[in-house]
């Protein structure tokens, strides 16, 4: 009976995570309407100012998702 329990939380899980996926890779290709690096309002279709905003996020993301990974470990 646990079997069939972990099997359905699994799928909930790997369901929840599939989405929130998806709803990223969406907010990503349709932009957030303002910058993610320094918060200024841009168009709806934009999320960075320019390069250098976009080059510091991804960065500070990439530290980010070290910090979380050395964390868990
Ligand atoms: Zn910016």
């Amino acid at each position: 009976m646990a079997d069939i329990i972990d099997q359905a939380q699994e799928l909930t899980q790997f369901s929840c995570e599939n989405q929130i996926n998806r709803a990223r890779a969406a907010a990503k290709e349709f932009g957030h309407g303002y910058c993610l690096n320094c918060g200024v309002s841009l168009a709806p279709t934009h999320s960075y100012c320019d390069a250098d905003c976009r080059d510091d996020h991804s960065k500070r993301e990439r530290m980010r998702g070290i910090k979380i990974t050395g964390y868990d470990q």
